[in-house]
């Protein structure tokens, strides 16, 4: 049966039968950790709008990303395929990096552009700039893009830091780069971009392209990579000042209103029943932050690990009249989107090694997941030590663990970059379900239940590992100033002269 077809008799079990096929729209938000939804646990995040998805939508306690960092975590997203099969690694794209995601690497938008979809992006895009900006979204499928085409700390951000004093902004960023960009399709039309009227404009433009579409009846796919929560925190007048939980919360608040307004776009334009929103995030919390990084809840260490807090997010499904509401433990990715949005569009899967199943049997029946295993990469992912550890069903093996600065400041001295990489022989196995904190390693010794299952991981790392291809490292390729985005390319000195 295809995918298709399937997908048509379960939306018709739940009375959504539709001859047109349905929108999605995907939300991702940066460096928010599984700790920091009020859906998810926290006692002062004021998340009105995800809080309701989750409560009238699927919610995943057992969902991942494929890095511990933004650009590789992006990479499998849009892909899914794990970065370092597109040579999104080790470590994240820069303004001049003369790399970014291959061209012919495949991506949603694509997948969805080939099935007659309307496409756009809002917000940040982080798989690279280039040379003659042949890394834009607008090459990847997109038909439109506004945004910031890489993190926003990634330059001097001057207008970002505490200036004017009553404005809730707060941080330092990347001296000595350009200021941040703001891009419309393959323009810059503002740089540096005001961070204070961002968010407006990112939630003008989503509702706007949302409206559109509805109007000329083409279904749609809208990618909203949000800047929130990642640092420095920035908010706008209707955020700033108004959580519990300072810059951070303000952030996160700005987040989930723009959010809100999506969701009430998708009602007023009458596509809401025919529309998957779907929310995850990068990768896990930037702890050095102090109160200004987020929280990985009970999870160990934050982004830049392999351990739990590093790459296990919150996930939401949401499909009114579609989706039960309820809670899943089953296992899933990032790297599943893909496959399940283009069974649901009737489109064919690329014809490259994918590492994504779809998830229709969660999502519409509250069923098993496809997916048995996850696999860790690390933020400087390298082909001499490939995966650094192994989730088989409950079980996770640790074959190397290594902390990061993003994750220092934690009282837990696994977690920064002082805890230097260390090989486990044998690996340190926990059973997650049991010891989600991956608190007290199982005893191998005298335990043939647990020697079986660690030999059972072993197995399933070496077949993996056996057909992983690294890609030619985009990254690794460097970086060229003359590369950075500029509004007024022939200017001189740079980068200070591009402004305009
Ligand atoms: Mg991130």
């Amino acid at each position: 049966m295809s995918y298709r077809r399937f997908a048509c008799l379960i939306l018709c079990a739940f009375g959504a039968c539709s001859a047109s096929k349905p929108n999605f729209v995907l939300l991702f938000a940066d460096d928010l950790g599984f700790g920091d939804l009020g859906c998810y646990g926290h006692p002062s995040s004021l998340t009105r709008n995800l809080d309701r998805l989750a409560v009238e939508g699927l919610r995943f306690t057992d969902f991942y990303s494929t890095s511990p960092v933004c650009s590789p975590s992006r990479a499998s997203l849009l892909t899914g395929r794990y970065q370092t099969r597109s040579g999104i690694y080790p470590g994240v794209l820069y303004p001049g990096s003369i790399g970014g995601l291959p061209l012919n690497e495949t991506t949603i938008a694509e997948v969805l552009k080939a099935q007659g979809y309307s496409t756009a992006i809002v917000g940040k895009w982080h798989l690279g700039y280039g040379e003659t900006r042949k890394f834009l979204p607008t090459k990847q499928g997109f038909d439109h893009y506004l945004g910031i085409p890489y993190s926003h700390d990634q330059g001097p951000c001057h207008n970002l830091t505490c200036f004017p004093p009553d404005i809730k902004c707060f941080g330092f960023c990347d001296v000595g780069a350009v200021t941040v960009p703001l891009i419309h399709n393959e323009n810059i039309i503002q740089q540096p971009a005001n961070f204070l009227e961002l968010e407006k404009a990112y939630s003008n433009f989503g509702t706007n392209f949302i409206i559109d579409s509805a109007k000329k009846k083409q279904p749609f796919f809208l990618y909203y990579p949000s800047h929130h929560t990642h640092y420095p925190q920035f908010a706008g007048s209707g955020a700033a000042g108004r959580s519990l939980r300072g810059p951070f919360g303000d952030s996160l608040l700005e987040l989930d209103n723009t959010i809100g307004n999506l969701m009430s776009t998708l009602e007023q334009t009458g596509v809401i029943n025919n529309t998957l929103v779907l929310f995850a995030s990068d990768n896990g919390p930037s702890l050095m932050r102090e109160s200004h990084g987020g929280n990985s809840g009970l999870l160990k260490c934050g982004k830049g690990t392999t351990y739990e807090g590093g790459m296990r997010e919150p996930a939401i499904a949401y499909w009114q009249g579609v989706i039960k509401p309820g809670v899943t433990h089953e296992l899933a990715s990032t790297l599943d989107i893909l496959p399940t949005i283009a069974g649901l569009a009737g489109a064919a899967l690329p014809s490259v090694m994918l590492d994504g199943f779809d998830m229709m049997d969660i999502l519409f029946k509250h069923g098993k997941s496809k997916r048995k295993a996850m696999m860790y990469y690390p933020m400087v992912a390298e082909e001499t030590y490939g995966l650094f550890a192994v989730r088989l069903g409950k079980y996770k093996a640790h074959f190397y663990t290594r902390g990061a600065i993003h994750s220092a400041t934690t009282p837990d001295q696994d977690c920064p970059a002082t805890a230097v990489l260390k090989t486990h022989n044998p690996p340190l196995i926990f059973d997650l379900e049991a010891d989600p904190s991956e608190c007290y390693p199982l005893p191998l010794k005298d335990r043939p239940d647990i020697q079986a299952v660690l030999e059972q991981i072993k197995k399933v790392k070496a077949e993996f590992e056996a057909n992983m291809v690294f890609g030619q490292s985009q990254i690794s390729r460097g970086t060229d100033p003359n590369l950075e985005p500029c509004c007024n390319p022939e200017c001189s000195p740079k980068p200070t002269c591009c402004h305009c």
